[in-house]
């Protein structure tokens, strides 16, 4: 059966470990060609070598580049389509949630400026640049291939519902990206180009387990969690292929919840 990715090409950003890792690895099981861009050069030339490794027929690229950077992003986003001659799929992932920040009170300026040039220039300069590309995609009816393609951002359940542990600029910063997406969603409809978010639970990677240090920490949030249980990365990669193939063809503009009931919960 052809991969639902077949003959497309995808750039993910938070290559190198969780959601952005388990992405690479499915995206390229469905045929995609993956441009994997971390900030950290040894994750994500690790994640290219797994992908590589797992999938020899695609093409796996690592590429280093911080997304609150812009002549970076757009690097990336350059080099995909000349590596791969087109761009698809465009999953704008990597974040960040400063351990120090908590609420309006005591967050700090810097952490503000630092997790907003992340999560939210980062998406913008993202979605910048993948709209520019993906309205050059050569069309190609024998292989499907059409202009425009698909964006998604990650957001979080944060956007949706008040946090009981508040980190305040990281739950402004996901709010920015519902609200930016939604916009550029509409603004791009009639180019082909759909923009979604993606909304995650509390998920069991680095940057949760980070954050919650302890046993005791992690089973006071294991309380709140429907299915009792926190999510996993694979989880929402594959809400994210979901959003990135031709499966969600009349899907724009929406706030996709992978959150295991989460924000349903009273
Ligand atoms: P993770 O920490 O496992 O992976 C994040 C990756 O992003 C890391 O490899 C890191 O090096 C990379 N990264 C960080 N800053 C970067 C930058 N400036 N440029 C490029 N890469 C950078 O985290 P994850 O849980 O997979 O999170 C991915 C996304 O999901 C984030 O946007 C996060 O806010 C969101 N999210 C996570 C959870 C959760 O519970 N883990 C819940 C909701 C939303």
């Amino acid at each position: 059966m052809p991969g639902r990715l077949q003959y497309k090409s995808a750039l993910i950003t938070g290559a190198g470990s969780g959601i952005g890792l388990e992405s690479s690895l499915l995206f390229a099981q469905e045929g995609a060609n993956v441009l994997l861009v971390d900030i950290s050069q040894t994750a994500v030339e690790r994640t290219a070598a797994l992908v590589q490794e797992r999938f020899p027929d695609i093409k796996a690229l690592a590429c280093k580049a911080d997304v609150g950077n812009e002549a970076e992003v757009k690097a990336a986003v350059d080099l995909a389509v000349k590596e791969f001659g087109r761009l698809d799929v465009m999953f704008n992932n990597a974040g960040i949630m400063h351990p120090k920040d908590d609420h309006a009170l005591n967050t700090e300026e810097h952490i503000w400026d630092l997790t907003m040039t992340i999560n939210v220039k980062g998406v913008w300069y993202g979605c910048k640049h993948a709209i520019l590309a993906m309205r050059q995609n050569p069309v190609d009816e024998t292989k499907g291939l059409q202009r425009g393609g698909s964006i998604i951002n990650t957001a979080s359940f944060v956007a949706i519902m008040g946090a009981a542990t508040p980190q305040l600029a990281y739950t402004a910063s996901k709010g920015a990206v519902l609200a930016m997406t939604r916009e550029l969603a509409m603004v791009h409809a009639r180019e082909g180009i759909r923009l979604n978010s993606i909304c995650p639970g509390p998920l069991k990677t680095p940057l949760l387990m980070d954050f919650l240090n302890t046993a005791e920490k992690r089973d006071r949030r294991l309380v709140h969690l429907p299915m009792g249980r926190f999510g996993e990365a694979i989880e929402i990669a594959k809400g994210a292929l979901f959003l990135a193939s031709n499966d969600s063809s009349y899907v724009t503009g929406t706030d996709f919840k992978v959150d295991g009931g989460l924000t349903s919960c009273y």
